[in-house]
Formats: structure tokens, C-alpha cells, sequence
């Protein structure tokens, strides 16, 4: 069996616009009426594959598969083979899942483009309408949630149908410039300047930094991709960096002493701090040595270090850090922790209890301390994890 029209897909297309423009170019009546024929036939071809193939569009893309991705891969190879065009033109243009985290958000890929997985567009995606009339399809772009206006056109791309007030979908009304009403998708108005700014970012080769800071910033600052507001509040914070963040510690540290309910060496560095050094991991995904935040941070602490000298009373050089955020400050992993503990580089708060072990969340070790020994080390060889003893 092979299709009769084939269809070649552009490069930054979306698997979904992909599948829907094939359907089209073989006169089916939907999305759903070529599923159809395709899982009969994948079924005749391979057993295995029932129900690898679903016939919503919004399920289609790899990622979504979850438990059973690996077939709906083996489906695609064999829907490739019925258009005529190669495997892998056609797996390029899906998100796959990755093992890669930020923080604790999944992440998929595309092209080697890390994001997190909740950066998708879940229930819209915008258009641009100038850029449809031109070509057809939809590009993976205007897929991400912090794209909010064509670079190429500086218009914002349209989210509402002017007709029904529902978001436009193309994979629900399986028309490119049209809202599932049946009513024309209108051109968006003239984009802001930081959503153009932000747009054209992601189509630079700077896109995976950019990427992660933009999920940092989302988590630090409780602030949604789809808030009116991100771009503005993103690109004003980065063009005041780092002496804004570090205004924003130094404030906070100053609270701190304000506030102060216990002597500071029996507080947690997270309950000043909050989850500063854990969030800054968000910034980590797929990249090694540390990310612009947690310079910042070490800049920071380095400072605050030096500013609170060690003292009869107690100061925020005392505060408790546990091995999950030393291992943050000192760019390695919790097992170079221990063992920088174990022989005798890190001294803890309190002698363990007899036979209790120490785990990662205890808060046992003194910033001053940490940051001492992050400082006797020679600057890490880029692009590697710091390692202090041999894991030997
Ligand atoms: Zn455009
Ligand atoms: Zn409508």
C-alpha cells in the first residue's frame, strides 16, 4: 500500500501539521479517516502495533505516547513508508521524551532543542496568518508558549477566534486559517517588543540557554509562559542582571536578620533563602559546569561570606546548608559531598547520632565553610562537573 499524493515536510514542521496537510493531499475527510486505514493496515503489518497509531491529532506526537513510545516510533517508520518519504524526516519533526530534567520537570527534545515539557502548548496553538499565506504548515515554534509573536512578521500570532472567543487549534478544527467555528483566523496586532525580542532569541543559536533560564525565571518568580506580562518582566530582569538578582538576595538577607526567630546557626539556609539554590538547577538541563544563576549565587554567598566573618555570635555565615545544596554551590554531585565530609574537607553542624546516617536533606553544614572550600580549588576545567576526592 502506498498513499497516491506524496507529501514533503518542511524541515521546522510539526509532525501534527505534517499528518494533517497528508490527509489532505490524499482527499481523506479528516485526520481521523486516514488513522483509520493506517490502523488496519499497521495492525496487518505488525501485531504489535494496535493501537500504537491514535487518531486524534493532538495525541499523535511521540512524547505523548509515554509507556508505549518505542511503537508508536516502529508506527511512524511504516506511515513514513506509506508517503514515501524517509524514517527519519519524519521522526525529526516530533518531540521525543529525554532522561534530561530541569530541576524536576521533565524535558523533551527536538532537534537537539532541550525544553521543559511544560514550555508546550497544551490546548492552543497560535498563528501567524502572513506566514501561513505564504506557506502552509505550521512550524514546532509556535508550539512553545513563551513564542507569542512571528519574527519574521512582528505581529503577535493569533490565540482567539474573533468570532467565538475559543482559543484556535488546528489540530482540533484541522484547518491551518480557520477557527473551528468556520470563521477565518484574523492577523494579530503588532507585537510588543520584548515578545518579538524573546521570539527571534528562540530562533538563534543561543535558544537552549535562553530556554533555561526562561524556566528558571517561571519558577523563581511564580511566573506562567502565558502570563501577558513574561516577556516584559523576563527581558527587563536579564538587562538588569546580575545586580538586580543580587539586590533581590541582598534584600532578603537583611529581612533575615529583621526577622530572625532563632540563632542563625540553627537555621536552615532554605528557610532565609527559600528554594533558591534548588531552583537555580532549573537552569542545569543538558548543560554542564554552572549556569549564569548559579554564578550569581556564588557571587553572592562569596560576599555574604565575607561580610559575616566568623564571630562569637552566630551570623548568616552560619546558617545550615544540607548535602543537596552543597553539592549545588560546589558544581558536584552528593556522593563528592560525602566524601568531602567522610574526609574531613567539610565539617558538619552537629556530630551525627550513633548509627544514624547523614542524608542529602540534612541541614548540617555552614555556608562559610562550603564557600571556603569552594574557593581553595583552581577554577574548574570547563564543561566538567567539579570533582574535589577521586570517586575512587
Ligand atoms: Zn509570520
Ligand atoms: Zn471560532
Amino acid at each position: 500500500m502506498q498513499l497516491l499524493s506524496q507529501t514533503t515536510p518542511y524541515p521546522d514542521e510539526t509532525i501534527e501539521s505534517y499528518l494533517l496537510r497528508l490527509s489532505q493531499d490524499n482527499g481523506y475527510l479528516g485526520f481521523a479517516d486516514m488513522a483509520d486505514i493506517f490502523w488496519d493496515w499497521l495492525v496487518t503489518q505488525d501485531h504489535e502495533l494496535e493501537g500504537a497509531f491514535p487518531n486524534e491529532l493532538q495525541s499523535v506526537d511521540v512524547y505523548k505516547a509515554s509507556q508505549s513510545s518505542n511503537f508508536r516510533v516502529r508506527a511512524l517508520r511504516l506511515v513514513a513508508q506509506l508517503a514515501g518519504v524517509e524514517a527519519s524526516e519524519l521522526l525529526n519533526l516530533c518531540w521525543l521524551r529525554s532522561n534530561t530534567q530541569f530541576g524536576a520537570i521533565t524535558a523533551v527534545s527536538r532537534g537537539g532543542l532541550l525544553v521543559p515539557r511544560q514550555l508546550l502548548r497544551k490546548s492552543s496553538v497560535p498563528v501567524c496568518t502572513e506566514c501561513l499565506k505564504q506557506e502552509a504548515y505550521i512550524p514546532y515554534l509556535w508550539h512553545l508558549r513563551a513564542y507569542k509573536a512571528c519574527h519574521k512578521h512582528s505581529q503577535q500570532l493569533t490565540r482567539i477566534c474573533e468570532q467565538c472567543d475559543a482559543e484556535v487549534d488546528y489540530r482540533v478544527s484541522e484547518a491551518f486559517l480557520e477557527c473551528e467555528c468556520g470563521t477565518a483566523i484574523k492577523p494579530g496586532p503588532k507585537a510588543s517588543q520584548a515578545d518579538l525580542k524573546l521570539a527571534s532569541a528562540l530562533t538563534s543559536n543561543a535558544n537552549a540557554k535562553l530556554v533555561r533560564l526562561m524556566a528558571w525565571f517561571s519558577q523563581w518568580k511564580s511566573i506562567s509562559y502565558d502570563d501577558d506580562e513574561f516577556s516584559e518582566l523576563f527581558v527587563s530582569y536579564f538587562s538588569n542582571w546580575p545586580s538586580g538578582f543580587e539586590g533581590e538576595l541582598s534584600n532578603t538577607a537583611e529581612l533575615a536578620k529583621v526577622k530572625q526567630l532563632r540563632p542563625f546557626n540553627h537555621t536552615p539556609f532554605n528557610d532565609v533563602f527559600g528554594s533558591l539554590l534548588k531552583d537555580s538547577k532549573l537552569g542545569c538541563a543538558g548543560s554542564q559546569g554552572y549556569n549564569t544563576v548559579q554564578l550569581a549565587i556564588i557571587t553572592f554567598l562569596t560576599k555574604l561570606v565575607e561580610q559575616n566573618p566568623k564571630k562569637k555570635h552566630p551570623n548568616l555565615g552560619d546558617l545550615l546548608l544540607s548535602m543537596l545544596d552543597v553539592a549545588v554551590i560546589l558544581g558536584t554531585s552528593t556522593e563528592q559531598v560525602f566524601r568531602l565530609y567522610e574526609e574531613g574537607f567539610l565539617a558538619t553542624a552537629q556530630p551525627p547520632k550513633k548509627n544514624a546516617f547523614l542524608k542529602p536533606s540534612d541541614n548540617v553544614f555552614y555556608p562559610r565553610q562550603v564557600i571556603e572550600l569552594h574557593q581553595s580549588f583552581a577554577p574548574n576545567i570547563p564543561n566538567n562537573q567539579q570533582q574535589f576526592v577521586p570517586p575512587w
